[in-house]
């Protein structure tokens, strides 16, 4: 059985239909009309602007052209992601912890609200977290990452400084490290933080390298640094208009998302996204397995980064 806060019914209650739309930065092509918002169809792709009808107060949903059907946020984010029922699950849970969306149609206004943190906060890079991870100390130290013995936002967490573009740093994001979810802890992220236009470690990554390496996850990157592997991680799967403006800059990306049908599914979409305007491949990792989870020689053929 799944762990009570990755249950459906605590799901439904716990994730709204309009988090889904905003995860996908569809809010801006949503209005709403009292209890209602209306847009296009996510899930057919239809250009409909009155298709699809969401009940926020029922957190329901309906199509009313392509689809010809509807339901809750579960069917929905099953419907938009065919994925499993444990990805829609860790997906959905993910969601849940995010603050609240904004339903007045005004993109950038979760952005406008951002306050950076400036802030040091003390982080224990020794934690045995990244031993198992593979990632030594002096990395763990010098990506300002490490375990967080304190109280408040990164309680029990794993926590990894976060920088803009321009290398400011603007706050930390946190796994919980006591999850018993060993594969898929779920990440925290600060409120408001515009995810959509960040992309972990690219103010460290120089633009003239003749390949990127694209992860999830910053342990993924800091493996593949380790081995002088420039990598960024999407701090997820889903990749924004923004983040794939950055990424078409790089004239080859390798995709290593995580072994699963997620990370794999993903990696396909972002590879079709970048087809026309750079030199995507996907790097196929064994089923089940995250890039921290394979050895440095698999890492550096998956790469393929020396053998360009
Ligand atoms: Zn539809």
């Amino acid at each position: 059985m799944l762990p009570i806060h990755l249950r459906f019914a605590n799901l439904r209650q716990a994730v709204s239909i309009a988090s889904v739309l905003a995860d996908r930065g569809l809010i801006p092509q949503f209005k709403k009309r009292g209890d209602q918002l209306f847009g296009p169809c996510p899930v057919h792709g239809g250009d409909n602007p009155g298709a699809f009808v969401v009940s926020l107060s029922k957190n329901l949903w309906y199509c009313f052209t392509g689809c010809n059907t509807g339901g809750d946020v579960v069917r929905l984010a099953q419907l938009l992601d065919r994925s499993s029922y444990a990805q829609t699950a860790r997906y959905l849970a993910s969601l849940a912890d995010r603050p609240p969306v904004p339903w007045d149609n005004t993109p950038g206004s979760v952005d406008h609200a951002f306050q950076p943190f400036t802030k040091r906060v003390d982080l224990d890079p020794s934690a045995p977290w990244f031993r198992q991870k593979g990632i030594h100390t002096q990395t763990a130290r010098a990506f300002e990452s490490g375990a967080y013995h304190g109280p408040g936002f990164l309680a029990d967490c794993v926590a990894v400084r976060l920088h803009d573009a321009s290398g400011n740093p603007i706050g930390y994001a946190g796994r919980r490290m006591n999850t018993g979810e060993v594969q898929h802890g779920k990440w925290k992220f600060p409120r408001s933080l515009p995810k959509k236009s960040i992309l972990y470690n690219l103010h460290r990554v120089n633009v003239s390298t003749p390949c990127l390496i694209v992860v999830e996850c910053p342990w993924g990157v800091m493996r593949l640094a380790q081995l002088g592997i420039p990598a960024i991680a999407l701090l997820g799967i889903q990749v924004s208009p923004i983040q794939l403006d950055i990424l078409i800059r790089f004239p080859r990306l390798i995709l290593m998302l995580d072994g699963d049908h997620a990370g794999r599914t993903a990696s396909a979409q972002i590879q079709r996204s970048l087809a026309s305007s750079t030199d995507a491949h996907q790097a196929f990792l064994p089923h089940g397995k995250d890039p921290d989870d394979l050895s440095d020689d698999q890492l550096i053929a998956l790469s393929g980064y020396f053998s360009l």
